[in-house]
């Protein structure tokens, strides 16, 4: 069983990144820079917005991070994103979710200028997606699994992958990756699925994206199968778990990913990735490599 580890490829990426920062700047370009919206004090956006500035200075980003009041209203948030939006030195924004509950979120998503929304969540990035065109933006946490598969060279083609969780942010844009090039058989399960069991029994990749745990327990994969784990869910006693029963399944899958350290780190350096390849067209070079699938 190969326990993929989220967190060894998210470092070797960030070293790629580094590397690659560094040469921009020798040839006299200013570094890639990253814009991070937080509006109220939910402590764990909080941690995620660290997370994200830690990891983009790593790298050579630069970070700015904005902390808005829980009251700020939608208007002062579309006016504040439009001021980013005209920032020629500004390269990717990014709005931590969730928002409070005033502000409507599909909106500001949509406020964000496809060319800078680093999350790839506006209309015409997902549009992008789903039809094969090549300058948009691939959500983070899709683009971080589909990299760790490759890095672990792991064969999709042509296989069975099973999709638990219909998100705008996971789910349904993970669909579409593996569509891309007709690459493998995609099924979505939901809420609305009828019986769960017996898709995921079918998935020789089984990705889930619901925040329940043990959701997926060990009769429901078949033997040998791939699982990546993409749930976050914070037990009373505080501890982190996927939406797998780990435990359990780790005897009978041939990979697997953990929670802490599996999906996590992934997505945050595909946030990296999206930056520089923002970066990247802002300045007139090509897609990020890594985000060519
Ligand atoms: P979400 O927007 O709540 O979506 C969850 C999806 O699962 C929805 O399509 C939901 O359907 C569906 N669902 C609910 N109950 C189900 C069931 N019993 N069987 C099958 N499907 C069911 O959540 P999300 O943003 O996609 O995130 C999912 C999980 O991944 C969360 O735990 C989140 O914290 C985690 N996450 C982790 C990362 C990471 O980097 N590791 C990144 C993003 C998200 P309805 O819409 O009908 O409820």
């Amino acid at each position: 069983m190969i326990l993929l580890d989220g967190k060894a490829v998210a470092s070797e990426i960030k070293q790629l990144l580094k590397k690659e920062i560094n040469g921009y700047i020798k040839n006299g370009l200013r570094p890639p820079s990253l814009a991070v919206i937080l509006v109220g004090d939910d402590p764990a956006s909080n941690v995620y917005v660290k997370n994200k500035r830690e990891s983009s200075e790593e790298v050579g980003i630069n970070s700015l991070c904005l902390k808005l009041p829980s009251e700020t209203t939608e208007e002062e948030l579309l006016k504040l994103i439009e001021k980013l939006n005209n920032d020629d030195d500004i390269d990717g924004i990014l709005v931590q979710l969730p928002l409070p509950p005033h502000i409507h979120t599909q909106k500001v998503i949509e406020a964000i200028s496809p060319t800078k929304d680093v999350d790839g969540f506006h209309p015409l990035n997902m549009g992008k997606l789903a039809t094969n065109v090549k300058d948009g933006v691939i959500p983070c946490t899709p683009l971080g699994i589909w990299l760790m598969l490759k890095h672990y060279k792991i064969p999709t083609f042509k296989k069975d992958v099973v999709i638990v969780g219909a998100s705008n942010i996971v789910g349904k844009p993970m669909s579409l990756l593996f569509l891309k090039n007709e690459e493998a058989t995609v099924t979505v399960c939901h809420r609305n699925t009828r019986d769960l069991k017996s898709h995921t029994l079918a998935a020789e990749i089984l990705i889930v994206a619901v925040g329940k745990p043990k959701l997926i327990t060990a009769d429901m994969v078949q033997e040998g199968a791939v699982v990546i784990d993409v749930g976050i869910n914070k037990l009373e006693n505080g501890k982190l778990v996927g939406d797998t029963d780990f435990e359990k399944l780790k005897e009978k899958v041939s990979a697997i990913t953990p929670v802490p350290g599996g999906v996590g780190p992934m997505t945050v350096a595909s946030l990296l990735v999206n930056t520089v390849h923002l970066y990247r067209l802002r300045h007139g070079f090509p897609a990020h490599p890594l985000t060519e699938i």
